[in-house]
């Protein structure tokens, strides 16, 4: 079964695209928790980042290149963003395709909620 962002990347299911080439696909978050909240993926579809191998070092490296641009030419790169990928259950990942978010337009608070550890 395709996921949800492979629909996405082939064009099957609508999505707000900021950016596409041959490696990744930048698209506008469906519910944004920032006034900037775009994903970035790579169109392959890697399920968490415990899938990774170093054949995908290419195209995981290319994400940050693809970041960078994108908090660029939405006008956050100067004031800062934040980076997020979440992995398995105590990561908080819902979508099973390694996705990067890419949040600013903010100030973003503290890295994590909850409790300090040591
Ligand atoms: P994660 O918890 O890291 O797996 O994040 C999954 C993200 O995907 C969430 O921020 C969702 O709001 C976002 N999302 C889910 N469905 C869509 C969609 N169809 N288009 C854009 N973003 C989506």
């Amino acid at each position: 079964m395709p996921t949800l962002f492979e629909k996405i990347v082939a064009g099957e299911i609508p999505a707000n695209i900021v950016h596409q080439d041959d490696r990744v696909t930048a698209f506008r978050d469906i519910s944004p928790q920032a006034p900037v909240h775009v994903l970035i993926i790579p169109n392959k579809p890697i399920p968490t980042v415990n899938d990774v191998s170093e054949d995908d070092e290419r195209t995981l490296g290319h994400m940050f290149v693809v970041a960078r641009d994108i908090a660029k030419q939405e006008g956050i790169a100067e004031n800062g963003f934040r980076l997020i990928v979440n992995c398995n259950q105590h990561g908080g990942q819902v979508v099973y395709h390694l996705h990067m978010h890419l949040v600013g337009g903010r100030a973003l608070g503290p890295m994590l909620a909850g409790e300090k550890h040591g």
